[in-house]
């Protein structure tokens, strides 16, 4: 099956009812959901669920929900190679595969969420609606930025057009300072990345000699706003 559409449409079609039951359906077991603990919010300790805290569930980052995810995994399905924009048209010829993708970008889970009662739950749902910069950045994860990979499916690889990860690392090579970065990132993706992602790319542009930063420094490409 194939899906065609902006990410308005994407997100009816794919981020309501589907992708849901999907991530539903993944983390039902969870090691029978971590042994029955929930893992607890704003440094609170695990805690046994008490009857009506039941059931315990997967909650997503609220600094990363479902729908960010969604959107980063659609950036490579992404037709023509303006900027996107909310009339940008995505194109995913295997839904199969997209899925696979979706749910590699949760990987692994703990990175994308935590075993939560429903009373932790609200409160932390709450905590990622607190008035921007207001939250806790140093929770960020900043691996959160690596949503281009999803080869480990075996999946076809899509010709990938420039996405966050590459323009952040040109951005950086270009000797700007990660404020300026940061402004040149959300210009093509905006409220996108972070100052965290920013300065974490480049530590490991200099520090990293794995091969996906090994990758990164010899596979440059032009920024996508010169046009
Ligand atoms: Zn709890």
């Amino acid at each position: 099956m194939e899906a065609r559409g902006s990410l308005a449409e994407m997100k009816k079609f794919l981020g309501t009812a589907k992708l849901t039951n999907l991530i539903r359906d993944r983390t039902r077991k969870l090691e029978p959901k971590r042994r029955n603990q929930c893992e607890g919010v704003n440094g609170q300790p695990p805690h046994t669920p008490t009857a009506d805290e039941k059931p315990l569930g997967f909650s997503h980052n609220p600094w990363r929900s479902r729908l960010a995810i969604l959107q980063d995994c659609l950036i490579k399905y992404r037709e023509g190679g303006d900027p996107i924009t909310s009339e940008t048209i995505y194109y995913i010829p295997d839904l199969d595969c997209f899925e696979q993708e979706f749910i590699e970008a949760h990987l692994p889970w703990e990175n994308s969420g935590k075993i939560l009662c429903k009373r932790c739950d609200r409160e932390w749902t709450a905590t990622g609606r607190a008035p921007e910069n207001g939250a806790t950045p140093e929770l960020m994860p900043p691996a959160i930025a690596d949503q281009t990979s999803g080869t480990a499916t075996g999946c076809p690889a899509v010709e990938t057009q420039t996405n966050i990860q590459q323009l952040t690392v040109e951005l950086i090579h270009q000797r700007l300072t990660n404020a300026e970065v940061l402004a040149g990132v959300r210009k093509v993706f905006p409220g996108r990345a972070s100052m965290n992602t920013v300065a974490w790319y480049r530590s490991h542009l200099i520090h990293d000699r794995s091969t996906r930063f090994d990758k990164l420094r010899a596979g440059r490409i032009p920024p996508a706003s010169a046009r």
